[in-house]
């Protein structure tokens, strides 16, 4: 467990409680990671990774006013351990109104490369050079891992977003890449959207959308405006899974430093994240119980936070979560 800074380390407190009313058999090794401190703090968090294969995680703040030598914590986490498939599932929730109803998009977004190299330069005075780096490899590994999840969850289409029409060494290739892989999937309907018109298509019409598979940045932004459709940064997890190692997070990556310690903080996309950490450990009844903990406690309106349209607080819709734990494992009459 990783908290983070922001709302992380009061939302982790909630995770571990919820989880000991549940009987999680899961023991968390906390590593605390400064965004102020040496790099050692991030390397610990990492080593701690290799061990245990799976970590939780809130956001740590990265400060764009720092100097350029000055890596992102998240990103180095992400890197070091390969966990290139990014994996967030935005879906309507019942209870929540939102403009747009029945969206139900998978977006898978490539974790490691792309415009997040860190690779930038001045070459003269006044002009910078930042290196969008796309190779074949990432780009067929992460379509493949596109379609095999589409397959998996029984879907019908993947669209890939790119701007191939500009950038058409790079987004070529990522493209191609693409439609090679497709070409082993026949049952799955394969398109591509450039990265404009996806973003109006998702704001006007999401539910055309299915899986979606894209490059780096274009994924954090694609990330964002679907979390947006769906109630927001407080409601939907997010997953980054490697060859040997995953970390759940919020889709979003946000601190939420601005709402820290006020107990308004919506708790719901950090419990959906360590429910995708149960199921990606095989411990799927309680993955299920506490999901559908979270998913009932919604319909009680009392229970929403202000960014969903409420005036409940973080321990009021904790409070709901854990008596529908508890209803669920069948010790109400003991507590
Ligand atoms: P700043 O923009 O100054 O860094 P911040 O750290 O609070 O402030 P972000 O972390 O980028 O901002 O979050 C973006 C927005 O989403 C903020 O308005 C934040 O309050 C909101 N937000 C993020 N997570 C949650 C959550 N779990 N519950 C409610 N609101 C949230």
């Amino acid at each position: 467990m990783i908290p983070g800074d922001g709302i992380g380390p009061e939302l982790m407190l909630h995770v571990k409680e919820v989880f000991r009313q549940a009987c999680v058999p899961v023991d968390f090794e906390e590593v605390r990671v400064s965004s102020d401190a040496a790099e050692d703090d991030i390397h610990n968090a990492v080593m701690a990774i290799r061990r245990n294969r799976v970590a939780l995680k809130g956001n740590i703040e990265t400060n764009h006013n720092l100097p350029p030598s000055y890596k992102s914590r998240n990103n180095i986490l992400r890197t070091s351990l390969d966990l290139y498939a990014n994996v967030i599932h935005c879906q309507s929730l019942p209870r929540v109104l939102t403009r747009h109803r029945d969206i139900d998009i998978l977006i898978v977004r490539e974790n490691t490369e792309g415009e997040y190299s860190s690779l930038e330069h001045e070459s003269v005075a006044g002009v910078v050079e930042s290196l969008k780096i796309i190779t074949k490899a990432r780009s067929l590994r992460i379509a493949d891992y596109a379609f095999r999840l589409a397959r998996e969850a029984g879907r019908a289409k993947v669209t890939a977003v790119h701007k191939a029409n500009i950038m058409k060494l790079g987004d070529g290739l990522f493209l191609r890449c693409c439609q090679e892989v497709a070409g082993g999937y026949p049952e799955i309907t394969f398109d591509s959207m450039i990265v404009d018109n996806a973003s109006m298509q998702l704001v006007s019409r999401p539910q055309q959308f299915d899986v979606m598979v894209m490059p780096n940045l274009y994924g954090n932004i694609v990330n964002n405006v679907c979390a947006g459709l769906v109630g927001g940064p407080g409601l939907v997890p997010g997953a980054n899974y490697g060859r040997n190692f995953a970390v759940f997070e919020t889709a979003t990556r946000n601190t939420g430093k601005s709402i820290a310690h006020k107990n308004i903080a919506n708790p719901t996309a950090t419990l959906l994240a360590s429910c995708m950490m149960l199921d990606h450990l095989r411990l799927h009844s309680y993955a299920s119980i506490i999901r559908q903990a979270v998913l009932t406690s919604l319909d009680d309106e009392a229970t929403h936070t202000p960014d969903i349209g409420g005036q409940g607080t973080t321990s009021g819709a904790v409070q709901s979560i854990l008596h529908h734990v508890r209803t669920a494992s069948g010790w109400s009459h003991h507590s």
